[in-house]
């Protein structure tokens, strides 16, 4: 069941049917509405430059568990394509996407107690989990059977409000804008926790194949947590390389370029799989390739040029990144607030939403896109 969505039903079951219909029809009374970009179908974007279409929605009532969130700035991700283009569909549809939202509490159920109304909150990627199973109990609720996506699984932040559990919110700290928080969330979310699943340590090379959002987040980390590692990147475009040598990279060429040195992690952000082929050749023995990235496209055929002696052999590890936890968005924050770490960003309306993914499909990257929303 789709969480998130307009809760108009009265919360007591137990009314008699009259009494329920003037319920009801008073309710309907109170009803406002807001504009969101919705998406109606599956599509492919070639065919369909424009998925999402303007839409006025009821404005959500939260439930008692629930805060509502008036959003201001909700980020451009790539995996919204992956949703579009059906390689992660969302459930059911019409479904509003987007899920590193920010925004202020403009209401809360009668159990939503850790904020108060006027609180920053930010909303990430899991949307729930379900605390009972094995994974949630062993503190990795990322891989819960249960887990629900902000913008797939529920309504997310391509709208002016969203619904959204209040444990699953967090505060926002006060070095961020809201704006500047949005990328944050996802973005630099998932690059923190892919940085930690490298494992490596002060003084080892890092490679990042892939220089969009996420990536340039990491470069700033791993230049602030590991000073004295040095980082390599592949990207396909120049503007990419030429921004990643800008942000302190020490090597920047093609994706199909072997690294001066071998490396000892390297972490993946395309949509693709040669560049993890080419980033298998690289690692240096008993290195590690983390894959950021939640579906791969096409390119399957990349694949058979795996050769075991040289993109395997020499225990090379590849590990990917699924989701993210409640922990790994607080530790992250307050790490990014210590850091001062500032995404750069390409801002858009909410309305220039298709402009901005479109820019992601096209693999026109500078940074991390985000919707201004009020
Ligand atoms: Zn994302
Ligand atoms: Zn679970």
């Amino acid at each position: 069941m789709l969480s998130g969505i307009v809760h108009n039903d009265s919360p007591d079951s137990l009314l008699y049917p009259a009494a329920k219909q003037n319920q009801y029809n008073a309710n309907l009374k109170k009803v406002s509405f807001m504009k969101a970009m919705v998406l109606e179908r599956l599509c492919d974007l070639n065919e369909n430059p424009a998925p999402l279409v303007l839409k006025e929605l009821p404005k959500p009532v939260p439930a008692e568990h629930e805060i509502l969130l008036k959003i201001s700035a909700c980020g451009v991700c790539h995996t919204e394509l992956d949703e579009i283009e059906g390689r992660t569909p969302p459930p059911l549809f019409p479904i509003v996407l987007g899920h590193p939202v920010t925004g202020r509490v403009e209401a809360l159920g009668s159990r939503a107690g850790q904020f108060q109304v006027g609180d920053r909150v930010g909303v990430a990627w899991i949307f729930r989990s379900c605390g009972h199973c094995k994974f949630c109990l062993a503190g990795k609720e990322n891989l819960c059977v249960g887990f629900a996506a902000t913008g797939r699984d529920a309504h997310g932040g391509y709208a002016q409000y969203m619904t959204v559990s209040a444990e699953f919110a967090y505060a926002i700290p006060a070095e961020f804008s809201d704006i500047q928080a949005a990328p944050l969330l996802c973005a630099g979310a998932i690059g923190y926790r892919s940085l930690y699943l490298t494992g490596i340590a002060n003084g080892q090379r890092l490679g990042l194949t892939g220089f969009g959002a996420s990536a340039h987040l990491v470069l700033k980390m791993a230049r602030y947590r590991f000073p004295d590692s040095e980082i390599y990147v592949f990207a396909r475009s120049e503007k990419e390389r030429a921004f990643a040598l800008e942000l302190g990279a020490v090597w920047a060429d093609k994706t199909t370029q072997a690294a001066p040195h071998k490396l000892d992690a390297i972490i993946d952000t395309t949509p693709a799989w040669e560049p993890v082929v080419e980033a298998l050749a690289n690692l240096e023995s008993g290195g590690r390739l983390v894959i950021n990235a939640i579906r791969k496209e096409g390119d399957r055929g990349s694949l058979m040029k795996l050769d075991y002696p040289q993109h395997l052999w020499q225990e090379k590890e590849i590990k990917s990144v699924a989701n993210i936890t409640r922990q790994d968005v607080r530790d992250f924050l307050a790490l990014a607030a210590n850091m001062q770490l500032q995404p750069t960003l390409q801002v858009f309306e909410l309305e220039q939403a298709n402009e901005a993914l479109l820019e992601l499909k096209m693999g026109k990257i500078r940074g991390a896109k985000v919707l201004k929303i009020a």
